[in-house]
This record gives C-alpha cells, structure tokens and sequence, in this order.
C-alpha cells in the first residue's frame, strides 16, 4: 500500500530535525558550501629529499562549515563524490591551484625554479565530460604553464570507463601535465595503474611511513616501492612525512621528494608566501 501524502510528509519533517545524522547534514550543507564560498584551498610543500628545496605544493580542499568549524575533506569529498558536486568543487580547486600557482612564482627570486602544483582528482571526476575544459580552463584563465600542474590520481570510487580515463589521460600528458599516482600501495592505487596509465611521479601513501623507522615490513615495501618506480621511470615523492629520521631514511632508500608536517603543515593560500621567504633551501 502507497503511504498516505500526510504520512511522508511528516517522515520527511523528521528527518530535517535538527538531531538528524552528521553525515546526513554534511550532505545538505555542501549544496550550498560552494555559493556560500565556504570552500577554501589550502596547501602543503612539498620538498627535495636531498637539500630540502621547495619543488611545488599540494592543493587540499577545506571547508569552512558555519557551525562545525573546519570539516576535513575526509568527511566531505566521499559526499561531494556520491551526489556529482564533486565536478564543480573540482573545478573551482583547479582555479584556485593554478592562480596561486602563478602569484607564487611573482615571489620568486628571478631564475629560481618554477614551482609545481599538485591538485587531487578522483577517478569519479573522469567520468565528468567537462573535466578536459576544467583543465584548460584553468591553465588558460591563470595563465600557468601546463608543465608546472600536477593531476594526483586516486581511484576513490569506482572507475566509470577505463577506455575514457586512459584517453584523456593521454592528453593530458600530452599538453605537457604532469600524472601522478596517489596512495599507492593501498586498495584504491594498484599496479595495474602503473601499467596502463601515462605516469611520472609516484606517491607513498603514508600508512608505509607512519612507523617507516621502526617496523622492518613497511621499510622492505618502502624500498621496494622505490626501486618498481625507478624501474619504470617514475620518481617518488613520500608523504605522511613527520621526523627527520622518516626523511633520512626515505632519503636514503632513494625517495627523491618528501611531503609531511616535517616540512610543513597544509596551510592557506595566503600564507605561502610567508612560508616561501622563510624557507632557506633552494
Ligand atoms: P591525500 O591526497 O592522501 O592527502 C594527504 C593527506 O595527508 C592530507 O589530508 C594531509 O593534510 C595529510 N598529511 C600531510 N602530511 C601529513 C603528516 O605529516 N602527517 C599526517 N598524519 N598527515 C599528513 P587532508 O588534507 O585531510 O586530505 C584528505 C584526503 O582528501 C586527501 O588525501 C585527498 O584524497 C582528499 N582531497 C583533499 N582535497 C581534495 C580535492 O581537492 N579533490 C579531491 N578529489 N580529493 C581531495
Ligand atoms: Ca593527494
Ligand atoms: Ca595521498
Ligand atoms: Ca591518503
């Protein structure tokens, strides 16, 4: 039997009460997170093992909820992944990522190196067929160099159409992007990635480095790690990296670049420079 209008309604009232799930709230909330420019970038270094100069920085959404504070994206990009607004956070990220990008390089002392920035894409977002002018879009609006923006892949949810992926990553690479492979080593970046996808750098996911120091495991898989990259031309970047033990080790296993709060903590886009001028190396 068809529930009465009366009855759904009264359904439907209950569960926008205000003791209603906090997953279920993030859910409505982030509809309007985006107008109501509540979404913020915020980034992290990301350093030379050897010498410790700055290459470039991670991009990492925020969002500034108007009464549960800073809600980690954790919690909200699975969301933003399930009901599509992922497309258009995406898009606003790579904005963001490229005009900072380019105001960094403003900063530098001339003939310094460029800086690179690394932006996070799910594969969920491939399946978006406005991705390619996304990137364009951005490239072209801020003026960046398509060599100095990085796409970090995860497969996050599932992978709508390899065939598609694959394509668009091919021109990608071709515009000159850089790939890179995120959390590899754990069940969402395998290697059958490392075979099929048009790669450059590879990242450690820091579950390998958290106790890299003193668990034999994680430093055999670690090194292990390193040498499959070096074999098939990529270059390695560890993250999660907190000691200076962590770094040496990673240094010394052949990890050419490391990102952690060692270096620095993801931080807003108006605090890089501040970072820039106090960072010695490079
Ligand atoms: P991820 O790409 O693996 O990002 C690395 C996470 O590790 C970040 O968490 C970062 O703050 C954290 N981290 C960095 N250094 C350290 C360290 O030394 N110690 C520890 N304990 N943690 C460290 P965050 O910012 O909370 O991001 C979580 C995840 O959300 C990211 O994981 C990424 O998968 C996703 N994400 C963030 N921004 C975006 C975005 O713009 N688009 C998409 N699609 N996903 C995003
Ligand atoms: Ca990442
Ligand atoms: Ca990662
Ligand atoms: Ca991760």
């Amino acid at each position: 039997a068809r529930a009465q209008p009366g009855q759904h309604i009264a359904v439907h009232d209950a569960s926008a009460a205000p003791d209603l799930s906090s997953a279920f709230r993030l859910h409505n909330d982030l509809h309007r997170a985006v107008d109501r420019q509540e979404l913020a970038a915020f980034f992290q270094p990301q350093v030379l093992a050897q010498g410790g100069a700055v290459k470039g920085f991670e991009a990492l959404m925020r969002w500034r909820h108007p009464t549960l504070g800073l809600v980690s994206p954790a919690k909200f990009i699975p969301i933003a992944e399930e009901n599509g607004q992922i497309v258009g956070m995406g898009a606003w990220m790579l904005q963001q990522a490229c005009q900072q990008a380019v105001a960094w390089q403003a900063l530098r002392p001339a003939g310094a190196a460029p800086l690179r920035v690394a932006v996070n894409l799910s594969l969920r977002q491939f399946g978006d067929p406005q991705l390619f002018r996304h990137v364009e879009a951005a490239l072209e609006n801020s003026g960046l160099p398509a060599e100095q923006l990085e796409l970090e892949i995860t497969e996050g949810t599932a992978m709508l159409d390899l065939h598609h992926t694959l394509e668009l990553l091919r021109r990608f690479k071709g515009m000159g992007l850089k790939l890179a492979i995120d959390d590899f080593g754990t069940g969402y970046s395998s290697l059958a990635y490392l075979k099929r996808f048009p790669l450059d750098v590879l990242k450690i996911d820091q579950s390998f480095v958290r106790q890299i120091c003193t668990d034999r495991d994680d430093q055999v898989i670690a090194q292990a790690i390193i040498s499959l990259a070096h074999s098939l031309g990529l270059s390695v970047i560890a993250e999660g990296v907190e000691t200076q033990a962590q770094h040496t080790l990673l240094q010394d296993m052949g990890c050419e670049e490391i990102q952690g709060y060692l270096h620095g903590k993801p931080m807003p886009g108006a605090d890089v420079a501040g970072w820039l001028s106090g960072h010695a190396a490079g």
